[in-house]
């Protein structure tokens, strides 16, 4: 299995890459993601004009990458108007602190996120014992600790408009960490899911090497509040997105994104809440 897995300078191990990592896809003129490693990273903005933003910031280390998307994408020397977090994780924040140490820039979370962000709170410990095999036992290698942004960090504005951003909102999808948010385009019905709802099966370490697509609920050992979250992926469905872009697997539009997510509404207990797990309590589930 060894050779499955790459030993990251910070001396955790992290899954080693998918099929469509180090690359990446445009999805619409102002719409870019790079997946890194297994992780996605949206840049939100035209290439030739105006302002873009960065939605998440990847695994530690993903700075560089980042900065080489940046400078082929909009040109040597720029940087976003602001960077846009989904949620606090490990994955999804790695890339932060080197990047400030290049751009000034203000980041943008929800305000019951930023306890994660600010070296004040620790997420739960993943769930290790929750069904879904060998990436659930390797969460425990993740590393845990919040990481400090201070005041570079700050809440999202309450009237669900987003900074920089035009014509967007942010949806509160919680359940998968407390302060999980979305991000929706309201006239093109285009949504960064974040980890509310992915787009490959996190708990199979097969499909997330191949990326089989397919709508599935939040990644399992990291998710401490399932009934949130299923009325988080409820909440999204009902915004019949046009196209996805996940925090994890690939974007994903039209009819297989519709069917995908109504299935998963129906089925939720039993496509995404885990048989077993210190965070489920499926006998007296009120998810459905
Ligand atoms: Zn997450
Ligand atoms: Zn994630």
């Amino acid at each position: 299995m060894e050779q499955n897995f790459h030993q990251r300078e910070h001396d955790k191990f992290v899954p080693m890459t998918s099929i469509t990592s180090g690359g990446g896809v445009q999805v619409k003129a102002d719409i870019y993601y790079y997946t890194d490693q297994m992780v996605n990273i949206g840049f939100v903005g035209h290439p030739e004009k105006g302002e873009w933003v960065l939605i998440d910031a990847g695994l530690p280390h993903a700075a560089s990458e980042i900065k080489s998307v940046v400078v082929d994408r909009f040109g040597k020397g720029s940087k976003p108007a602001a960077i846009l977090l989904t949620h606090a994780h490990f994955d999804h924040v790695g890339g932060l602190a080197a990047l400030l140490e290049e751009w000034d820039v203000p980041i943008y979370a929800h305000s019951k996120e930023l306890p994660y962000l600010r070296g004040e709170k620790s997420y739960p410990k993943p769930d290790t014992s929750v069904e879904g095999g060998l990436l659930a036992k390797m969460a425990n290698l993740y590393p845990n600790e919040p990481i400090d942004l201070g005041n570079a960090v700050q809440a999202l504005p309450e009237n669900n408009q987003v900074p920089h951003l035009e014509n967007w909102k942010w949806v509160h999808t919680p359940g998968h960490t407390p302060g999980h948010v979305s991000f929706y385009r309201e006239n093109d019905r285009l949504l960064f899911s974040g980890d509310a709802f992915i787009t490959v099966r996190q708990d199979s370490f097969y499909r997330v090497l191949m990326q089989t697509a397919e709508v599935n609920g939040p990644p399992r050992y990291y998710t401490t509040d399932w009934k949130a979250a299923f009325e988080s992926v409820q909440k999204l469905a009902e915004l019949n997105p046009e196209i996805v872009v996940p925090g994890h697997g690939v974007s994903m539009k039209g009819k297989k994104l519709k069917n995908g997510l109504d299935r998963l509404v129906e089925q939720f207990t039993d496509l995404a809440i885990p048989d077993y797990g210190k965070y489920v309590d499926k006998e007296n589930n009120l998810y459905q």
